[in-house]
């Protein structure tokens, strides 16, 4: 039986893995399915502190990991595919193999959210992406194309117009759910267009095994038309990575780890970490601290177990 199994391997769960490790708790990392989380899909990051040139994300998330494995966390390729929380020891099925821990660190993250386009997973690295930082390189002098109304959209459709020869964002009402100043930088930008009351009914054209336009749809009249576009990048949120906790753990109604403060959930002795509780800030800063914390509170937690347990049985009066 282990006393930490972390599920994640982004930044939380590795930071947490330092921790545990360096406080010779000797976790299990469990890596997840998108190993390295959203770290190993960005390139440059610029606002880790400590790195005053940037580092790229996949050698940020490596280094945090051989980190943690210098100090004795051990990895585990696979993905947690059902959970028994009920009781202590808890017990997690990964791929088919159970593993038993005392105490359960929560990292597995939020993956992007897809429209559910007939031909968009057939397309993905053809033209579409959910990841602006990762792949806006690739759309150099094309026409490009951001789906969505919140400060994702907004952000992603700014950056892009570094490559890009336009940009037109699609967003399905005429509001915007983007904050103010994310919205007007947006809408200061001369390279962006922008297609309000518009869905997208699907991507093309995965005969030609490559982006080459949408089929969109005007809400409001039902007018449908073609337009060409190279780069189809959808910004339209994320899930966090919840699914197989539910009904064992509190989640918000969109399936956010409901906090119980510092890294506590309603669980004893699970805890969560980075962006499977945290919809706000999602840094990968911010996900190394709720990692350190997660860890610290497991060790605690773990400490003041054993210490209970050692203690004399008092004398029956
Ligand atoms: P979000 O705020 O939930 O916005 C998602 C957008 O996608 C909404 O406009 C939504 O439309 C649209 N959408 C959702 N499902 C759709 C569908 N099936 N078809 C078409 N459109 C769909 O998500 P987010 O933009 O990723 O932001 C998440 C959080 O991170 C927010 O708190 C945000 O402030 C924060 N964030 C901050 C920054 C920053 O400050 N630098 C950058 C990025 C994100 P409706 O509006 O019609 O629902």
């Amino acid at each position: 039986m282990r006393n930490v199994i972390i599920v994640g391997s982004g930044c939380a769960g590795n930071t947490a893995a330092v921790y545990a490790a360096r406080a010779n708790l000797k976790p299990l990392v469990v890596t997840g399915y998108e190993p390295g989380g959203q770290l190993s899909l960005t390139t440059l990051v610029e606002n880790f502190p400590g790195f005053p040139e940037g580092i790229n994300g996949p050698e940020l998330v490596e280094n945090i990991k051989k980190q943690a494995e210098s100090f004795g966390a051990e990895y585990m390729n696979g993905t947690v595919i059902e959970a028994d929380l009920s009781k202590r020891p808890f017990r997690l099925n990964v791929d088919g193999e159970w593993q038993e821990t005392r105490t359960l660190i929560i990292a597995s993250g939020a993956s992007a959210r897809w429209l559910g386009l007939p031909n968009e997973q057939k397309l993905i690295g053809h033209g579409v992406s959910s990841c602006a930082t990762c792949d806006g390189f690739f759309y150099r002098g094309k026409k490009i194309m951001v789906i969505g109304g919140g400060d994702s959209a907004m952000e992603e459709a700014s950056f892009l117009t570094r490559f890009g020869s336009e940009v037109t964002v699609v967003h399905r009402r005429d509001e915007f759910r983007a904050s103010k100043i994310m919205l007007e930088r947006a809408r200061a930008n001369p390279k962006i267009k922008w297609l309000t009351n518009t869905v997208v009914d699907d991507v093309l054209d995965v005969e030609k095994g490559v982006v080459t336009g949408v089929r969109l749809k005007n809400t409001k009249n039902g007018h449908t038309w073609e337009q060409e576009v190279d780069g189809f990048f959808v910004a339209i949120g994320h899930i966090p990575n919840t699914k197989v906790f539910e009904g064992q753990i509190e989640l918000d109604p969109d399936g956010y780890i409901v906090s119980k403060g510092g890294a506590r959930t309603s669980v004893t002795g699970v805890f969560h970490a980075g962006d499977v509780q945290d919809r706000v800030y999602r840094q990968a800063i911010t996900a190394a601290g709720m990692g350190c914390m997660a860890a610290m509170e497991a060790e605690r937690f773990l400490e003041a177990e054993d210490h209970q347990r050692n203690l004399p049985v008092p004398p029956v009066a």
